[in-house]
């Protein structure tokens, strides 16, 4: 678990001091019973009142002493525990934060939940438990078997076969347990992905009235993890009577043979009560034990699960350099670029692809679903890397500028635009962060977002989560904006006018227009009537360059262009004249 040093480290301070604590509380326990045997061999057994007082007293104290270092260590193992649970749960949404788009496309979202709030609270559970008992158990355990031995050697041999059968019983519902706790991590992670996926698409659920099958899917799973727990938890449920009945046999043992031994004079009474008492210190220490090693194999589980969150790529360093990026200018370049999705099935996204735009131009990419659009953008983005050839942005690869830099000279408007609970200039200031209000609302006037002036408290309207009280064209809007006010030297819109109607569209394209000449804007777009007025038209069909030029270059010598146009513009010019 070395996994863990630098948190250990932070916190060796008040470990070590709970360590002390409960080594010291160890100590008080295992000197009672031996106090006691006095109280009652010197003592009562000789009448001797004098007796009864001190070593009583001296009992009194020991114990008093046990408890002040018992309350010490719960303190100080509660505050440890959830602290270096809090660090943990910071450090994995600072890499689930930069996780490339390869590591988010291999732990789904229900799973990195779990893991950051249920596998933490067990890596908690066990801090804390360790930090409370584990050290005292096996102090109390060793300590009064030795105890006890020098107490009485026969009857001591009673304690040793009690604790071979504990110790047997202990290892093999490890071996059985681990593999069950690692399988109803993962039956958790499902139940958290259905209730999650449920609630991205409600609306669907709701459109397609398809409850049924989403119950369905939910009871599955959820009894699912029901089965799992009961299965991982029978075990350890076996084990505990099990042990107690061993100790049980042990302690009719112990007072059967004690009484033996008494009768042969042997042993004395005082030895006999403390005997028990041991055994029943022993027993609690053990089942403490089995405690932490049942959490131990939970943790063991959930520590693998986090640390392969851990593992996985980042897309980024941590640059440090926020604020200040440097500005590149807006010329791009594509040099036979070729992609496959690492996660898909081998079949190129983007073969051969050449072309490239200069600063201050606009570029249309355009083509039918699934050619390849918004992977071009992507790549742009260093989301995923370019398998063969390269892309240049200012005439410098993009593999060799700092990631956090290429993105700060790149706004995009993706095709689903995400807004984030908070309040509508909040949403936009995400382009940037110091922007003045001024800024903001000509940002918003740009995208033709007036309907913020009609929301309640205009700028101040609060969003829900993910942007649910505003219509689709509207998002889009608020997307746009915020990507304006970034001002960077590439603009890339995705699809990012396809929920608004023709009027505003022209209207946002209009403002962009303007805004042109700083900026390289990027225009992907299923429409021809947005792609015309473009200085530079991209047709991209199954992944490959069908055309490249002007409007009018295109609709000389590519075919696939002249298909688009005639069925979209010139059908609908058709269909007015009817
Ligand atoms: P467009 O934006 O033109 O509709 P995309 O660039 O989104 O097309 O997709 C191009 C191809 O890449 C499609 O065949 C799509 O199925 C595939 N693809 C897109 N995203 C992924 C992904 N994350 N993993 C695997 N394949 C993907
Ligand atoms: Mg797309």
């Amino acid at each position: 678990m070395n996994f863990y040093g630098r948190y250990f480290r932070k916190y060796k301070f008040p470990f070590f001091a709970a360590v002390f604590c409960v080594t010291s509380e160890a100590i008080c326990d295992l000197l009672a019973p031996t106090l006691m045997s006095n109280v009652i061999n010197r003592g009562i057994g000789q009448g001797m009142i004098s007796q009864v007082y001190y070593w009583g007293s001296l009992m009194l104290a020991v114990t008093a002493f046990g408890a002040c270092f018992a309350v010490t260590r719960n303190i100080l193992a509660s505050r440890v525990s959830q602290r270096m649970g809090a660090d943990l749960r910071y450090d994995l949404f600072e890499k689930i934060i930069n996780f490339s788009e390869q590591s988010a496309d291999k732990i789904e979202s229900g799973s990195l939940i779990t893991r950051m709030t249920n596998d933490t609270s067990q890596v908690i559970l066990f801090v804390n438990g360790i930090m409370r008992i584990f050290l005292k158990a096996p102090i109390t355990c060793v300590g009064s078997i030795i105890l006890a031995t020098l107490l009485n050697f026969r009857l001591s041999l009673i304690i040793y076969s009690v604790v071979a059968v504990i110790a047997t019983l202990i290892i093999i519902s490890m071996r059985l347990s681990y593999p069950r706790y690692s399988i109803l991590q993962k039956a958790m992670d499902k139940v958290n992905t259905v209730v999650q996926e449920y609630l991205i698409g409600v609306r669907l659920v709701k459109a397609f009235g398809t409850y049924e099958q989403e119950s369905e899917k939910f009871e599955s799973a959820n009894s699912d993890l029901m089965q799992k727990g009961i299965s991982a938890q029978m075990i350890i449920t076996l084990l505990s009577p099990f042990m107690s009945l061993a100790v049980g046999f042990g302690t009719v043992i112990v007072i059967f043979a004690g009484s033996r031994l008494f009768s042969l004079d042997l042993a004395n009474p005082g030895d006999i009560t403390a005997f028990t008492v041991y055994m029943a210190q022993i027993l609690t220490s053990i089942i403490m034990i089995t405690n932490v090693f049942n959490a131990f194999v939970r943790t063991k589980a959930s520590t693998a699960r986090i640390r392969e969150v851990f593992e996985c790529d980042c897309d980024f360093t941590g640059s440090g350099s926020a604020g200040n990026a440097e500005e590149l200018s807006g010329d791009i370049v594509f040099e036979n670029v070729t992609f496959a999705y690492p996660s898909g099935s081998g079949v190129p996204a983007i073969k051969n692809l050449s072309f490239s735009v200069e600063s201050g131009q606009t570029l249309a990419i355009i083509g039918p679903t699934g050619s390849g659009k918004s992977t071009v953008a992507w790549l742009l983005l260093r989301f995923y890397d370019v398998n063969e050839g390269r892309i240049l942005l200012g005439g410098r690869d993009i593999r060799d500028l700092d990631v956090d830099t290429l993105r700060r000279n790149i706004a995009i408007v993706p095709q689903k635009p995400m807004l984030f609970s908070g309040t509508v200039a909040e949403n936009i200031r995400w382009g940037n962060r110091e922007a003045s209000d001024e800024m903001v609302k000509q940002a918003a006037e740009k995208a033709q977002a007036d309907f913020i002036y009609r929301m309640q408290d205009g700028f101040d309207s609060l969003l829900g989560s993910a942007g649910v009280n505003i219509s689709g064209g509207q998002k889009q809007r608020l997307a746009i904006a915020r990507a304006i006010l970034k001002n960077s030297p590439v603009l890339i819109l995705d699809d990012a006018t396809s929920a608004l109607d023709a009027v505003t569209e022209a209207r946002v394209r209009e403002n962009l227009k303007d805004m042109a000449g700083k900026q390289t804007v990027i225009i992907i777009t299923q429409r021809c009537g947005t792609a015309m007025t473009a200085d530079r038209i991209l047709v991209l069909d199954n992944g490959e360059k069908a055309g490249f030029g002007t409007h009018e270059q295109l609709m000389m010598d590519c075919g696939i262009y002249r298909d688009i146009y005639r069925t979209q513009i010139e059908s609908s010019r058709e269909m007015q004249e009817e």
